[in-house]
């Protein structure tokens, strides 16, 4: 049975409009950076409970989850709701296998996030491993519009720790800006401009890609990659690709 403990609301970032992170304080058990974890509220009696990745990388004390309030959810808008102060139910341990840990070696990885799936990389790139495993790292990251290209601050960073390593692309869909590519993620990486602007070649010989977030685009990405002879890594069949859905 799952074992749940009581976390307490630290802090609270409200990105924009309905998008949210929230810091949470909980004896939980250690974790490997890509896992998730629940939580969850007591709504009506019930207990109602959603997995959320940890954006946190396991060495921090403070646990950290970046989230979207969907209209109508159950959960999420109850979590939207939080303030520091408030408790919430914690999952005393993590789960998932979208680890590094899973993962072949290749010359270069690829991250590529819709909207919140962010989080998940973040936890993963403030580790030690994907830096001693990897020569060179793409995080790519797929939002409608601006305001939605949360953790700045930490990508900055991780730009400035890893220089040339670490590549980011962001991506908005519905507004134009200087500094991030047009459109959709299959577009881009289609014509070329995902390899083009981060100087790195995505090809089954030299890389591994990780997809994160909404299944549109988990569908329509792996596609696009079996079509140029890559396929989805098993531990029995290593392959070139790994999934975590989210919706
Ligand atoms: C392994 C795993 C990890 C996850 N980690 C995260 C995370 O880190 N951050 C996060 O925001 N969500 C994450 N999710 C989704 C999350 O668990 C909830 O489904 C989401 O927060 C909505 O909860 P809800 O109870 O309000 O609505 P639900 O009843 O769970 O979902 C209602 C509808 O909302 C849509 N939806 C679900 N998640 C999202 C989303 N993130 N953005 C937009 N629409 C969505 C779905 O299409 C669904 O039909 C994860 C899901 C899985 C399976």
């Amino acid at each position: 049975m799952e074992k749940w403990l009581e976390g307490k609301v630290v802090e609270k970032r409200h990105w924009s409009d309905k998008l949210y992170s929230i810091r949470l304080k909980a004896p939980v058990d250690g974790f490997t950076a890509g896992q998730f974890t629940r939580l969850a509220l007591e709504i009506d009696g019930e207990r109602v409970a959603r997995p959320y990745s940890f954006v946190n990388p396991p060495q921090d004390e403070l646990l950290e989850v970046h989230f979207n309030e969907v209209e109508n959810g159950p959960l999420s808008p109850r979590l939207a709701a939080l303030e520091p102060g408030d408790r919430v139910w914690v999952s005393a341990r993590a789960n998932g296998f979208f680890t590094l840990e899973q993962l072949p070696q290749s010359e270069n990885l690829w991250m590529i996030a819709t909207g919140t799936a962010l989080g998940v990389y973040l936890s993963i790139l403030r580790t030690e491993l994907p830096w001693q495993r990897f020569q060179q790292i793409v995080l790519v990251h797929n939002v409608r519009y601006k305001d939605q290209l949360s953790y700045g601050e930490e990508i900055a960073t991780l730009k400035q720790d890893y220089g040339e390593r670490f590549r980011y692309l962001p991506i908005t869909s519905q507004e134009q800006l200087q500094d991030a590519l047009q459109g959709r993620i299959l577009a881009a990486l289609e014509d070329g401009r995902l390899e083009r602007h981060a100087g790195v070649e995505l090809t089954p010989q030299k890389s591994h890609v990780m997809l994160c977030g909404n299944m549109g685009m988990i569908r329509e990405v792996s596609a696009a990659l079996e079509a140029r002879g890559m396929r989805k890594h098993r531990k029995k069949e290593p392959g070139h690709f790994t999934t975590e859905k989210y919706h």
